[in-house]
């Protein structure tokens, strides 16, 4: 799907019933790119990296997190685009709606791509098509250079998160269970929960 098509996203999901935003099509364009990765205790506990493209945050649902171990391949599902004020979002999904539980702002920064092929910069939408990305990530729990590979096409893509080596990289550093605070309320995900939005 095109970068910034947010039918899927829409279709998913009844605005009446969940605090989640509808997403405008049209905005103010920011300067830098964003990121973020939510903590989504669906019904099974997963995180959502988000990487803004456009007026759209291209996201993956991964399974464990992501690691600064360069060792660890973390499985990354390929989900609909969410719309780019979804970064602010942490709350409560209420039961019964499409992704139901509690979603925490588990970081939050700036990201730069720096794909590269054959010495030359590839732009992020040709290098999520080509199934390859690297990005640099500066939030406040996951830094430095990481790479994306799609390892299986089809209606549900699958992708590697794993990290590059670089100053940033740590085997011992194990952040998804070290910082479980949000990185905008310092919330955790049972304060989250009692407070409902
Ligand atoms: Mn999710």
């Amino acid at each position: 799907m095109a970068p910034g098509s947010l039918k899927t996203y829409r279709k998913k999901r009844d605005f009446r019933n969940t605090p989640e935003p509808k997403g405008k099509s049209t905005g103010k364009r920011g300067t830098k790119s964003i990121f973020v990765i939510h903590n989504h205790a669906a019904r099974q506990l997963h995180y959502d990296f988000r990487l803004q493209v456009g007026r759209a945050l291209k996201s993956w649902a991964v399974p464990k997190g992501p690691s600064p171990n360069p060792g660890d391949k973390r499985m990354a599902a390929e989900v609909e685009d969410h719309p780019l004020d979804y970064a602010k979002f942490e709350g409560v999904i209420p039961k019964g709606e499409y992704g139901a539980g509690t979603v925490m702002i588990w970081d939050k920064g700036t990201y730069r791509n720096v794909t590269k092929k054959n010495d030359k910069e590839v732009p992020i939408t040709r290098a999520l098509k080509s199934g390859h990305l690297a990005v640099d990530l500066d939030g406040e729990k996951i830094e430095g250079r990481y790479a994306l590979s799609r390892i299986a096409k089809g209606k549900r893509p699958r992708w590697l998160l794993v990290k590059m080596k670089d100053a940033k990289a740590n085997a011992r550093r194990n952040p998804v269970k070290s910082e479980t605070k949000s990185a905008v309320s310092g919330r955790t995900m049972k304060q989250i929960e009692k407070q409902k939005g």
